[in-house]
């Protein structure tokens, strides 16, 4: 099953296009697509027998982030062996966690303003959480997510790196640095929802490219340890890291310019394309 948030209203992809949840649903369900993650369960039984045909075509103009305003969003780091060799340092022994603060989640199509000339990109594989998680065991952990979404991890390295310490959650937490989409996506969609295609193009130049069972902590790691010290409430988001390949550690650095074009793909996902504009 997949789902998109089309012009702010839940929507339920069906052969040949998608159908409006409330709609269908006659109301039980509403349109505020946030909602919906806290009834997930209820929902996904209704949307598994749902045989209706679409309503609605899925304009790209229309598509906005299938988690709009998640309650807290948590964000790993050097989660990919891959990433932490490039940056040159050891994998890390417990997962690196910050946030990115929920306003800056952005839609898959967004516009999105540069602060400064010192902004990078970041493919991550998101998860999205399902239903009320508090000392889960590894072994459990999926059954707590609802699905996987893609993500862009944006981030301005000269305030994510410039300080002492450094300031993850600050340099990463700009308006419009969080962009996900296109559609939010069961695990059963997947082959093997452990090993996932992700990557990215810079203005039709390949920047990254990796798979998910290189990831340092898998998903059920990450549930399992952050569950242990926080509860992780329906519609959570979890960035799960980012593999090799990042600008700022390319010779040259490369960084993202008004003229770019960011496009992300997740293989059964779908791809997100970005532009950027300087902050005037
Ligand atoms: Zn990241």
């Amino acid at each position: 099953m997949r789902i998109f948030n089309l012009s702010g209203r839940l929507s339920l992809a069906v052969e040949g296009g998608a159908v409006d949840v409330e709609t269908a649903s006659a109301g039980r369900f509403s349109a505020d697509v946030q909602a919906v993650y806290d009834r997930w369960g209820e929902f996904r039984s209704w949307a598994d027998a749902y045989r209706g045909g679409p309503d609605r075509a899925v304009h790209e103009a229309e598509v906005g982030p299938p988690v709009p305003s998640p309650r807290q969003v948590f964000a790993i780091g050097m989660n990919f062996v891959s990433h932490a060799a490039e940056a040159g340092v050891a994998p890390p022994a417990t997962p690196v966690v910050f946030t990115k603060f929920p306003a800056s989640i952005t839609g898959p199509y967004a516009e999105i303003v540069l602060p400064s000339d010192t902004v990078d990109f970041e493919v991550e594989l998101v998860a999205v959480i399902g239903r009320r998680a508090r000392n889960v065991p590894v072994t459990e952990a999926w059954s707590y997510i609802a699905g996987l979404t893609a993500g862009q991890d944006i981030s301005d390295r000269g305030v994510q790196l410039g300080g002492t310490p450094p300031q993850f959650s600050m340099g990463k937490s700009f308006e419009g640095f969080s962009p996900i989409g296109p559609a939010m996506v069961t695990a059963d969609e997947f082959d093997d929802p452990e090993d996932i295609e992700l990557g990215c193009w810079l203005s039709g130049e390949r920047m990254q490219k990796g798979r998910t069972n290189d990831f340092i902590f898998g998903i059920p790691q990450l549930v399992a340890y952050l569950s242990a010290i926080v509860p992780l409430l329906p519609g959570d988001l979890i960035f799960t890291g980012t593999p090799s390949g990042v600008g700022w550690t390319r010779e040259p650095r490369r960084t993202i310019t008004p003229e770019d074009e960011l496009v992300t793909d997740i293989a059964g996902i779908g791809e997100m394309r970005h532009r950027f504009v300087r902050q005037s």
